[in-house]
């Protein structure tokens, strides 16, 4: 998509004009804070105590320095919400100054890695966010500069524009967008350019829904999959505060339960979760998946989705999830917990073609998975048969070229395994067919991205030999016979 389309989209954003709420306006209001504080010691205990645990181990420190470096911005933006949420929830003034000075010193910063990156969007997001809970104990000089750095980075993402903007099912776009967001509703009232980082944000969000898959999944694997959920899922919030619109009505939103109660392990621990193929880890690590299974339980009276979220609370998994602080806000007490007994055994993630099926829900269970779908899914290669002179990109690269490939873990161990994140990505680590040596098209690169496969075609096309999976559309393989392979596309 192009700029102007931003601009040319006919959205209706009810809400945009209406009178501002006061502050906190992101997530938060008086009320919502009230409501959790007296819940802090009783059922919420154990999430507050996480929030806690996290604002405590950033006290005292400053956020990384190389503005230059993704790592460490992507860290320095993370930094903010748990020391800021901490400080309205006890009124311990360690927790305001911790948070304060995080995010006027990341304000100091000349740029936030390349501006128009995952990066920024962590910044943008961080600092909206800081700039809005920390509103009244920001001075008029210390205001003014976390809202002039705001116009700035947003300003500098909005017209770059991001460089993943028109990848809509793409993890990064979904949390470049979030901080473009973030940043508009915290300063809706108060800058003009505002409405436009809104605009672009909603736009973006509507495009991702409407491309992704009814049943919860995504082709980036379980990780990447937690980065666009818990992005998307803070904009549904936002969204439904501020604008007065429900994106729960989409069904990816509904299934995203699905999707991890399938996958997880019938034993699964932190360090050993999930069932994934892409590029993913068999943990979550740093992102979730709590807060996404809590606020989806909440909305849909999810009742597995809260056991799940609870068991991997009692099990350590994400306790240090850089957005586990929305858990505290999203758990629902009064949904009772059901464990996943009753659900089939049997899933098919129909979209991308993942299938997974178990021996039982027991921990001693035999889990088998397997793939045959489109490199981003049905819906988007429905979208690029339809376009086949347009080399436009709708998914994120984080797949692999494994068509046909299984994956088994039973008796508390690994069977057969997905190799996890690799760059480049290659057919023959997986448990699938390799023809006269050769895999599938698009091996061999960094990225399984859209253009890699047209490359790969391109180079192969008068030798590849078709290969279909059950529910995959069509597939090519190169045959090894052309004089390039693929692999060199
Ligand atoms: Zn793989």
């Amino acid at each position: 998509m192009r700029r102007r389309d931003f601009c040319a989209g006919a959205l209706a954003l009810a809400g945009l004009k209406a009178l501002e709420p006061s502050r906190p306006r992101l997530f938060l209001t008086r009320a919502r804070l009230d409501h959790l504080k007296r819940k802090l010691s009783g059922s919420h205990s154990e999430l507050w105590k996480i929030v806690r645990e996290n604002a405590d181990s950033l006290l005292g420190r400053e956020p990384p320095s190389n503005y230059q470096n993704q790592g460490e911005m992507r860290s320095a933006g993370r930094g903010i919400p748990f020391q800021a949420l901490a400080w309205l929830l006890t009124g311990e003034a360690r927790y305001r100054d911790g948070a304060k000075r995080w995010l006027l010193r990341l304000c100091e910063y000349p740029r936030w890695e390349q501006n128009d990156s995952l990066a920024a969007g962590e910044c943008l997001f961080g600092v909206a966010v800081g700039y809005d809970w920390l509103y009244d104990q920001l001075d008029q000089p210390e205001r003014r500069l976390v809202r002039d750095k705001l116009v700035h980075q947003a300003e500098a993402l909005r017209n770059g524009p991001p460089v993943h903007h028109d990848l809509w099912l793409a993890n990064h776009n979904h949390v470049e967008h979030l901080g473009l967001a973030a940043a508009g509703f915290a300063l809706r009232d108060e800058v003009p350019q505002a409405e436009a980082w809104i605009r672009q944000a909603h736009s973006v969000f509507l495009k991702a829904l409407e491309f992704s898959s009814r049943d919860g999944g995504s082709t980036e694997g379980h990780q990447y999959w937690a980065y666009s959920a818990e992005s998307i899922l803070r904009y549904a919030e936002l969204a439904r505060d501020l604008l007065n619109e429900n994106l729960y009505r989409f069904e990816w939103l509904k299934s995203l339960p699905d999707f991890v109660l399938h996958s997880t392990l019938p034993d699964f621990s932190a360090a050993n979760c999930v069932m994934s193929f892409g590029d993913s880890h068999r943990a979550y690590e740093a992102h979730g998946p709590g807060h996404i299974l809590y606020r989806t339980a909440a909305e849909y009276r999810n009742r597995q989705a809260q056991w799940l979220a609870g068991e991997m609370l009692r099990r350590g998994v994400g306790r240090a999830a850089y957005c586990g602080w929305a858990s505290l806000l999203w758990y629902d007490e009064t949904l009772a917990p059901a464990p996943p007994s009753n659900l089939p055994t049997f899933w098919h993630c129909y979209d991308i073609g993942w299938i997974t099926s178990r021996s039982s829900w027991d921990a001693d269970a035999v889990l088998a998975g397997f793939k045959a779908g489109p490199m981003h899914g049905h819906k988007a290669q429905k979208y690029y048969d339809a376009h086949p002179a347009d080399t436009h990109e709708i998914g994120g690269g984080h797949g692999h070229p494994d068509v046909n490939s299984f994956q088994v873990y039973a008796y508390g161990k690994w069977l057969a395994i997905d190799p996890g994140y690799e760059r480049p990505k290659w057919t023959r680590n997986h448990n699938t067919v390799l023809v006269n040596g050769k895999g599938q098209l698009g091996e061999g690169q960094t990225w399984f991205d859209r253009k890699a496969v047209l490359q790969a075609r391109a180079t192969s096309a008068m030798s590849k030999a078709c290969f279909s999976g059950p529910t995959s559309s069509s597939w090519s393989m190169n045959s090894g016979r052309s004089d390039r392979p693929a692999s060199n596309g």
